[in-house]
C-alpha cells in the first residue's frame, strides 16, 4: 500500500493497531472455508469514529475494505479477494450490557456470542441463536451471516432477535437503525436489511438484541434408526403431534461411523441414521412431551431410544453431535462444508440426491444437520492437492445446489453466500438478484465494502476450487 495512504491511516489509528508485516497479513488471508487472499494491510479499529474516518479514506482512494469478525465463515465472507484493507472487528468489545428489565442486550460487534449466552443466563434470560462456533465467533459475524443452529426450528435465527444497530455506512456515515423497543415499524426496516448482508451494506459496530426468559428445564433423547426414511417419518410425526422440540439433529451412517472411529462411545455403526431430540419448557410439560417422542420413534421403527436421565447423560448424547466436525476431518485434509436447505418434507428426497451425487463422483460425502428445519450439512472430505478429485468436487458441489433449488430449497440455511455460492445466486433468485445489486449500488456507489462477494462475476456459473 502506498506510503502516503499509510501515513493518513496512522493519523486515524495508532501504529500498534496497524498490521503491515507479511506474517500478520497472512493470518488474515484465510477463514474457515477455502482459498487464500492476502490483504495489503490489516487495521484494528477500536471505535465507531475510527471506523468512520477509515471508511471515508477508503472511499477517497477507492480501496476495498473487508470487515472481519473471528474469520470462522464457511463461505469465504471476510476474505480480501481484491487485497486492500481488512478491518479486524474482533477488537470492538468494550460493551456488553444485559438490561434485565427491558429484556435486551446491548453489545459491541466484537463480543464473542457465548459471552452473551452466559451473561443473559446469569439473570434468567436467554439468547437462543446458537451456532456451533459460538465460543469463537463474534456477535457481529453472527449477525452479518444471520447465523443459527439446532435451536432454529423453535426459536428462529439471529435476525429474529436483532432490534437495533449502530452501523458505519459504506460512505463512512455513522447511523442507527431500530432501537430498544421490541415494536418498531417506523420506515423501511434497515435493521433486517443489514442482518444477513454479509458486510456488503455497512460495518456493524453495536447491536441491540431481544432476549427471552430462559426455559426452566430440558429433556434430551437419542433415537437410532436402521432406515433413514423412518427417522424422517419420526421427525414429521413428532411435529404433527403438536410438539415443537428445541432441537432435532440428525447424523447419517457415515457421520456415525466417523464419530465412533474418532472416539468410541457405543453408537450403533450399522444404524442408517440417528436423531437427537431436545424438548425445553416447563418441567411437567417436557416429561410428557419427551415420552410422546419416545412412543412416536418406537412406532416409526427406531432400533433404540434413550432418554437422558441427568445432565451427564445429556452431555454424552450431545457429545456425539458435537464430535462430527472434528471426527470427519480425520477422513481427509480438506473439508468442503455445505448447508443446502430444503423444505422439511423434502429431506428424504434430498438425501437420495446427495447419495447419488456421492456415488456418481466417487467422493467421501457425509451428511448431518437440523432435521426440524431442513437445513442439511453435506460435507465432502477431500484433499485439495488432488486436482483430479477437486474437479469432481466442483461438479458435485454444483449438483448439490441445483438439487436443493429444484426441490424448492435454498443455497444456504446458515453459512451465507460469500465467494463460494455467488455463482449460483441467479439460479435461485432470478431477477431479484438485480434488485439486490441495485440496493448495493445505492448504498455503496464506489463498491468498496466487501467487493467480490455474494454477486457472481459476469459469466460465472460454477464454483472453481482448483
Ligand atoms: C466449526 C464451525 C462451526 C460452525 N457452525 C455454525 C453454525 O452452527 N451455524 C452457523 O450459522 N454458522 C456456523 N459456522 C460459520 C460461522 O461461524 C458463522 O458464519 C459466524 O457467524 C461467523 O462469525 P465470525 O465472527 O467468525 O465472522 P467472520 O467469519 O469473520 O465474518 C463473517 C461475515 O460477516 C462480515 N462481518 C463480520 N463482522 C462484521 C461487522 N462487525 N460488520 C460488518 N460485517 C462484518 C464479514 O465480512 C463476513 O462477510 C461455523 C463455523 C465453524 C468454523
Amino acid at each position: 500500500m502506498e506510503k502516503s495512504i499509510v501515513k493518513k491511516i496512522e493519523e486515524i489509528i495508532p501504529k500498534e493497531r496497524i498490521l503491515k508485516e507479511l506474517s500478520d497479513r497472512y493470518s488474515y488471508s484465510y477463514d474457515a472455508s477455502f482459498g487464500e487472499y492476502l490483504p495489503d494491510i490489516v487495521l484494528q479499529p477500536a471505535s465507531v469514529e475510527e471506523i468512520s474516518l477509515l471508511v471515508k479514506l477508503a472511499n477517497e482512494y477507492r480501496i476495498p475494505v473487508y470487515p472481519r469478525g473471528s474469520g470462522t465463515s464457511l463461505s469465504g465472507g471476510p476474505l480480501p479477494v481484491y487485497g486492500g484493507m481488512v478491518f479486524d472487528l474482533s477488537q470492538l468489545k468494550e460493551k456488553l450490557v444485559i438490561d434485565k428489565e427491558n429484556m435486551i442486550a446491548v453489545a459491541s460487534a466484537g463480543i464473542i456470542t457465548s459471552e452473551i449466552h452466559k451473561k443473559a443466563e446469569e439473570v434468567g434470560l436467554f439468547y437462543p441463536p446458537d451456532p456451533s462456533s459460538s465460543n469463537v465467533s463474534t456477535i457481529g459475524g453472527n449477525l452479518l451471516e444471520n447465523s443459527s443452529g439446532p435451536k432454529g426450528l423453535k426459536y428462529g435465527t439471529t435476525k429474529e432477535y436483532v432490534i437495533g444497530l449502530e452501523v458505519v455506512t459504506p460512505l463512512g456515515e455513522i447511523i442507527r437503525t431500530g432501537g430498544k423497543t421490541v415494536k418498531n415499524v417506523t420506515g423501511f426496516d434497515l435493521t433486517r436489511l443489514i442482518v444477513g448482508s454479509e458486510g456488503l451494506l455497512g460495518i456493524v459496530t453495536e447491536v441491540i438484541l431481544r432476549l427471552i426468559p430462559k426455559p426452566q428445564a430440558k429433556k434430551t433423547m437419542l433415537a437410532t434408526f436402521s432406515k433413514f426414511i423412518d427417522s424422517g417419518n419420526a421427525v414429521t410425526n413428532v411435529l404433527a403431534a403438536g410438539i415443537l422440540p428445541a432441537a432435532m439433529e440428525f447424523m447419517d451412517n457415515a457421520c456415525i461411523r466417523a464419530v465412533e472411529h474418532y472416539k468410541p462411545s457405543g453408537l450403533p455403526v450399522e444404524a442408517d441414521a440417528l436423531v437427537i431430540f431436545e424438548i425445553d419448557g416447563h418441567p411437567l410439560a417436557i416429561e410428557e412431551e419427551i415420552e410422546k417422542c419416545r412412543v412416536i420413534c418406537n412406532k416409526n421403527g427406531a432400533t433404540s431410544v434413550k432418554i437422558a436421565a441427568n445432565d451427564k447423560e445429556r452431555d454424552e448424547i450431545w457429545a456425539a453431535r458435537k464430535m462430527v466436525s472434528p471426527a470427519i476431518t480425520q477422513l481427509g485434509p480438506t473439508k468442503i462444508s455445505e448447508d443446502a436447505t430444503v423444505p422439511r418434507s423434502k429431506i428424504p428426497e434430498m438425501m437420495e440426491c446427495l447419495y447419488a451425487i456421492r456415488d456418481k463422483y466417487n467422493l467421501t460425502l457425509v451428511v448431518f444437520g437440523h432435521a426440524g428445519d431442513g437445513n442439511l450439512h453435506p460435507n465432502i472430505i477431500t484433499d485439495k492437492r488432488d486436482i483430479e478429485e477437486m474437479k469432481r468436487v466442483e461438479l458435485a458441489v454444483s449438483e448439490i445446489f441445483e438439487s436443493a433449488i429444484k426441490l424448492g430449497g435454498t443455497l444456504s440455511g446458515e453459512h451465507g453466500i460469500g465467494i463460494l455460492k455467488a455463482p449460483y445466486m441467479e439460479l435461485e433468485l432470478g431477477h431479484s438478484l438485480e434488485l439486490m445489486k441495485s440496493i448495493k449500488q445505492a448504498w455503496d456507489p464506489n463498491n468498496i465494502l466487501n467487493p467480490g462477494k455474494m454477486f457472481p462475476q459476469p459469466g460465472q456459473t460454477k464454483v472453481v476450487l482448483t
